[in-house]
């Protein structure tokens, strides 16, 4: 179940995923609090992204990526991040295992009365491997090109944020400035004007 769903072209926070801000927190707890834009869940006055795992969306007036993502992923790519997580897991290596291990005693009569299906070379087995090969680098390839779509959209958020910064700093610096020139402050080692 996803926390934020697409319904009628627009997203929609799953109601059930939300996490909810305690009733027994005091006015001052209350006032330091970050409402998640998306969840509606409460997060710590320092917190950079909502605390909520199946949220995470970054606390700040700006687009987040991972959602935007998300919602955009087709049924293939969902379905190659599945796989490509599998593929990364030691049980994958140990069906594999297991799986030849019985295909080879089966086909070398260690195993009771089965009858030989694929005798050595193996060839059937090879060329189920084959295939699944074919399958699994073209799943990995999906979820690569996905990963990489993520981090440049990543890159692109931390320069917007960079950018928003450097402007804030700027004007900042600008109305520093004003004020010195209307009320000017001496400074040590300096002579007043
Ligand atoms: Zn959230």
């Amino acid at each position: 179940m996803a926390l934020i769903e697409r319904k009628n072209d627009k997203q929609v926070v799953n109601p059930s995923l939300m996490c909810a801000i305690p009733d027994d927190l005091s006015p001052s707890e209350r006032e330091g609090i970050i409402i998640c834009p998306a969840c509606g869940g409460a997060n710590p006055k320092d917190a950079v992204f909502c605390v909520s795992h199946q949220c995470h969306k970054a606390l700040g007036e700006f687009k987040y990526v991972l959602e935007e993502l998300q919602a955009q992923k087709n049924w293939i790519e969902k379905l190659a991040d599945k796989v490509t997580h599998f593929i990364a897991k030691p049980h994958f290596i140990i069906i594999h295992m297991l799986w030849f291990a019985v295909w080879i005693m089966a086909n070398e009569g260690y195993l009771g009365h089965l009858p030989y299906f694929d005798e050595y070379p193996y060839s059937l087995l090879g060329i189920i491997l084959a295939i699944e090969a074919v399958f699994i680098t073209g799943f990995l390839l999906i979820s690569q090109n996905h990963q990489s779509a993520y981090s440049e959209k990543r890159a692109e958020l931390d320069y917007e944020v960079n950018i928003r910064s450097y402007r804030k700093l700027i004007e900042l610096e600008k109305r520093l400035d004003s004020l010195e020139s209307k009320n000017p402050i001496g400074r040590e080692g300096e002579p007043e004007a």
